[in-house]
């Protein structure tokens, strides 16, 4: 297997050191020339500021005497590209360094349909608190925002829905292997590669502003060790571009989320195990401290996950639930 992008040369302690928090002076570092001599593949004068930048966007690097190179400068998004290929469909909005693209496409307020693109998120948001890790310009971090006729109520599959219609877009373009984990993670092979995280603003009772925050690991993926499962990148099963990522995904959130709110889950519920990653397989679910463990039957028009236990067919809401493959099988 290759070797995941976070276990270059550090140790855990020394990337927990790294300043994360500061997004004003990493956004200013990546504006930097010093950072677009970086970025050309050549190498700058050493100091523990550039070192300490350098390790906080997740960069692989090397020490020649006095002077600091990256490993494999990474090729930022042809931004102009993906631009002409959204036409007036949605607007583009780029950055190379945020803190989270969902938090700026909630705060922003917009007309038709948004897109926040960035090379990095220094906070990348997670379900419930928790983060998506990813490394300067190797992987997709992005967020559509939209507003839709519907009250926050009736969007609770809506998340299930864009998982799905993903997994369907990442197929049509023959990469292999694509599945989807309950409630709404993209897996390759078995291993995470995507993660979606809905967030909702109610405008008024009937309408509410949606932002689909996904990541994409396209370059790179992070370290068992340091997310706590296992994850894997598009790459290694196809040759798409960052950008036709990108413009897919886009995509296939709009379709989605239209599909959604015109017909619910129902096309979903009836396709859901073409989908599914561990139909009928032996799965813990994570509830807190808790583990339910059981058989996975697939889901109910609620979008709830269906789990045949030995008290008999349980069903599940997503809230802070994480499903696994059962112990001693896959991880
Ligand atoms: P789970 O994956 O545990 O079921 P979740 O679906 O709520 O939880 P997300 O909100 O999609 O997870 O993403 C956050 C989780 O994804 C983190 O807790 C971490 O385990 C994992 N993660 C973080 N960064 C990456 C990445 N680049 N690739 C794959 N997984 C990641």
């Amino acid at each position: 297997m290759e070797e995941p992008i976070n276990t270059a040369k550090q140790s855990p302690a020394k990337r927990q050191q790294a300043p994360l928090d500061q997004l004003g002076d990493l956004a200013a570092f990546a504006e930097s020339s010093t950072f677009s001599a970086l970025l050309t593949g050549s190498a700058c004068q050493r100091s523990a500021a550039l070192e300490r930048y350098v390790e906080a966007l997740g960069l692989r690097h090397y020490i020649e005497g006095d002077l600091l190179r990256l490993t494999t400068p990474p090729t930022e998004l042809d931004i102009t590209w993906l631009r002409g290929q959204m036409g007036a469909g949605a607007e583009i909005h780029y950055d190379r360094v945020v803190d989270s693209t969902n938090r700026i496409a909630l705060e922003r307020s917009m007309t038709g349909t948004s897109c926040f693109i960035a090379e990095f998120q220094s906070g990348g948001r997670g379900r419930s608190g928790r983060k998506w890790i990813s490394p300067y310009g190797d992987n997709l971090s992005l967020s559509v925002a939209m507003v839709v006729d519907c009250s926050v109520a009736s969007l609770g599959g809506l998340s299930l829905a864009i998982g799905f219609g993903m997994v369907e877009a990442l197929r049509a373009q023959k990469v292999e292997g694509i599945s989807l984990k309950w409630p709404n993670d993209v897996l390759l092979s078995g291993k995470k590669t995507a993660g979606i995280l809905i967030e909702v603003d109610p405008v008024t009772a009937h309408r509410t502003k949606v932002v689909v925050g996904v990541g994409v690991n396209v370059g790179s993926f992070p370290h068992v060790d340091v997310i706590g499962q296992q994850a894997t990148r598009i790459g290694l099963a196809s040759t798409l571009s960052r950008e036709t990522i990108a413009l897919i995904t886009i995509r296939a959130i709009e379709r989605s989320a239209k599909r959604f709110i015109l017909q619910g889950l129902s096309p979903i519920v009836e396709r859901w195990r073409e989908v599914d990653a561990y139909q009928n397989q032996e799965v813990d679910l994570l509830i807190g401290e808790d583990r339910v463990s059981g058989t996975n039957v697939g889901i109910n028009h609620a979008g709830h996950l269906l789990i045949e236990t030995t008290s008999g067919l349980e069903e599940f809401s997503m809230g802070d639930v994480s499903l696994r493959p059962s112990v001693g099988e896959s991880e």
